[in-house]
């Protein structure tokens, strides 16, 4: 099946000062962009042809794993962003799921702040569910995404430098203070 460059459901400035109109633009219409199109040169004749991205992400290896599993992360990661908001908190009973596990938000926060920023590397820090509804944080390398654990992906942050690199040079752990300013809660919630 031919894969498409998942359309923002935003516009590209609408992320700032958190994500620049240009960190998008690249982020996006050229790295996303390039994992379809390699995607979509390295399937035909695959026996992963016909099947849908998520499993796909949980069989292949190799080029056909790493161009779907960025395919995979990057549909998530920018499905689940939206205009900042500076009391932006997690709702509905994943927010009551992250109380009970984790005490609270502010908890939460922190622990997965830890994750996003000490992953060594490029790859993605996770908020996952498994089939009883706990909750995970994950540090996962490179292309990597939950369903290769047959976890649900949940809520993500990208901490390959393109994420960030233009808008906070290096700074990684500024960028990923501010991500939870851009996170729209309702949509991940609706994943749990
Ligand atoms: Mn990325």
């Amino acid at each position: 099946m031919n894969q498409k460059l998942f359309p923002l459901p935003f516009n590209e400035r609408d992320l700032e000062p958190v994500i620049s109109a240009e960190t998008i633009a690249l982020h996006h219409g050229k790295h996303l962009a390039t994992y379809v199109n390699n995607l979509n040169n390295l399937l035909p004749g695959s026996e992963f042809e016909e099947l849908p991205l998520e499993e796909i992400v949980a069989k292949a290896t190799g080029g056909i794993f790493n161009n779907a599993g960025q395919i995979l992360n990057h549909n998530l990661y920018f499905e689940q962003l939206q205009a900042p908001s500076h009391d932006n908190r997690p709702v509905g009973k994943l927010a009551q799921a992250i109380d009970e596990q984790f005490g609270s938000f502010e908890t939460f926060k922190e622990k997965f702040t830890t994750a996003a920023t000490t992953l060594f590397g490029s790859g993605w820090a996770w908020l996952a569910s498994d089939a009883d509804g706990n909750l995970h944080i994950l540090q996962m390398p490179n292309a990597d995404n939950p369903v290769t654990k047959g976890l649900k992906p949940l809520m993500t942050m990208d901490v390959w430098e393109h994420a960030y690199y233009v808008d906070y040079r290096n700074r990684r752990p500024d960028h990923i203070a501010a991500m939870w300013q851009v996170l729209n809660w309702e949509v991940i919630n609706r994943r749990y």
